[in-house]
């Protein structure tokens, strides 16, 4: 029997057309391409319901909103697929793909995110590989997780992030290997897989709403009243980008204001500016007086992960004592602590 795959169409560069003030997305377009690809059809294929996003957007216009509209989605069309892929545009797919995790409890299919740098009308693109890959995996590999697929990568989403604007190879999880890899054949790193929830109740949606949390990254010679600024209320959580194991400057104020913010409750996560590796506050006296501040450690989160979890979080009401306690916890792969970390 031909598996079943359902794709829900966002948006996104694979689906857009030309226009005057550059590419935009075009209703019916992506479908019309795809039904002049005589592949999509062949046996090996999957059968696929596509559904069009009302409005399709530049995944820059998305929000919190949009990626409870995609959970809902997978949600309620979970058991008359296979699978699910989200066609997404790029530039904030690493965002969606750090948040669907969250908000997607139970899921034992997988939900494979995947978009493209140029779109299909174009005669040399890469969203047919993508799209076509993206199927395949989502019928034929039961990974139970929200996956970003593209150019040769398979990552976990909510390890994922953007890391060319113009290569085919534009995502990476720099602090967790790959999934999978996608050449002469898919291959599936098995060991890396989450094993599939034991639930057997229905897949159900945490909600996401917008929340006042932010990303500040730090600076040499920032000043200290920008920062306090930032940490005046309506802000209830920072994702703060450090410099490499977690260090900031030893500046009075700069720590004045991060102490007072975590004593009102404020939640302040840090997170390296590094590419890749872990926070330790441990290492340098400049990490520890961040933590005698009151900022706890993100470990090896991106910050597209540690943003999406803490608007998770804070979306549920928790008080910031449990919201800190989980923002340190391994909750859905997003993070590794090492022993005595
Ligand atoms: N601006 C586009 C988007 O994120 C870029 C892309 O899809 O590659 O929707």
């Amino acid at each position: 029997m031909r598996k079943k795959v359902y794709i829900a169409y966002t948006g996104g560069t694979i689906g857009m057309q030309k226009a005057e003030q550059g590419y935009k997305p075009v209703p019916g377009h992506l479908q019309t391409m795809m039904s002049t690809l005589p592949e999509l059809t062949h046996s090996t294929m999957p059968l696929y319901d596509i559904r069009e996003y009302k409005p399709l957007l530049d995944s820059s216009n998305m929000t919190p909103d949009d990626w409870l509209k995609i959970a809902q989605d997978v949600a309620s069309n979970y058991d008359s697929y296979d699978g699910f892929v989200v066609l997404h545009g790029t530039d904030t797919m690493a965002y969606t793909a750090s948040a669907l995790p969250f908000m997607l409890q139970g899921i034992q299919k997988p939900v494979i995110i995947t978009g493209a740098q140029i779109p299909l009308c174009e005669v040399r693109n890469d969203a047919r590989e993508n799209l076509i890959t993206a199927m395949l995996i989502a019928a034929n590999f039961a990974i139970p997780e929200v996956c970003l697929c593209f150019g040769s990568k398979l990552l976990r989403g909510n390890r994922a992030v953007k890391v060319d604007a113009e290569g085919f190879d534009a995502f990476d999880s720099p602090n967790f290997p790959a999934l999978g890899t996608v050449g002469i054949e898919i291959k599936i790193n098995w060991d890396l897989v989450k094993p599939a929830s034991k639930r057997t109740e229905a897949v159900t949606v945490r909600a996401m709403r917008e929340s006042p949390v932010a990303v500040l990254r730090l600076f040499p010679g920032i000043p200290a009243g920008i920062v306090n600024n930032v940490l005046q209320p309506p802000l209830k959580g920072l994702v703060l980008e450090s410099y490499g194991v977690g260090n900031g400057p030893q500046d009075v104020g700069l720590l004045k204001g991060f102490k007072a913010a975590t004593a009102r409750g404020v939640v302040i996560v840090n997170c390296t500016q590094c590419f890749k590796g872990s926070v330790n506050m441990e290492d340098y006296a400049t990490g520890a007086a961040l933590a005698e501040a009151g900022v706890i450690s993100g470990y090896d989160m991106t910050v597209e992960a540690a943003l999406a979890k803490m608007a998770y979080l804070f979306s549920r009401n928790l008080p910031p004592e449990v919201i800190k306690e989980k923002m340190q916890t391994d909750l859905q792969g997003e993070l590794t602590r090492l022993p005595g970390g």
